[in-house]
């Protein structure tokens, strides 16, 4: 008696990460970076309106519909563009001076998926399903890439 095995050959006709059995695999990797910011735009004696800083974390997630090399969905080390990014650009700075729109987690997270999209996605294995921004331990934003989950 044979156990089925996962299929994740399968590229469904919505680009559904999961096989025909179901069995899909997301990789996540979460970077970290310290900034500053501030909102504009909300009512009087808003906290969020007060310039602060927050040690954010970001988290890529990738899927597959067949495995690379030894069985990675994306190796994680083809995520070092992604790290230089937000430690080059990010990391230590004032995110109103960084996106030309109000740097809240939401906004972030919409930039970091159409840089991902245009500078890293092109040369991995893997498709980005989604990427989560987190000011807090309890609070996060997370934008997800066309039909992926
Ligand atoms: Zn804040």
């Amino acid at each position: 008696m044979t156990t089925p095995r996962p299929s994740l050959t399968h590229v469904g006709p919505h680009h559904d990460p999961r096989g025909p059995d179901g069995v899909g695999l997301t990789i996540g990797k979460t970077f970290t970076f310290e900034a500053s910011h501030r909102l504009n735009g909300l009512p009087d004696g808003h906290k969020c309106a007060r310039l602060h800083g927050h040690s954010y974390r970001v988290t890529v997630e990738l899927t597959a519909d067949e495995l690379a090399g030894p069985g990675f969905v994306t190796d994680f080390g083809d995520l070092l563009p992604f790290s230089a990014y937000l430690a080059e650009h990010f990391d230590h700075r004032d995110l109103n001076e960084v996106l030309d729109v109000e740097p809240t987690s939401e906004r972030l997270a919409l930039h970091l998926v159409r840089w991902f999209l245009d500078n890293v996605q092109p040369v991995i294995a893997g498709r980005l399903v989604a990427v989560t921004v987190s000011e807090t331990p309890k609070t996060w934003a997370r934008c997800t890439v066309g039909n992926a989950r």
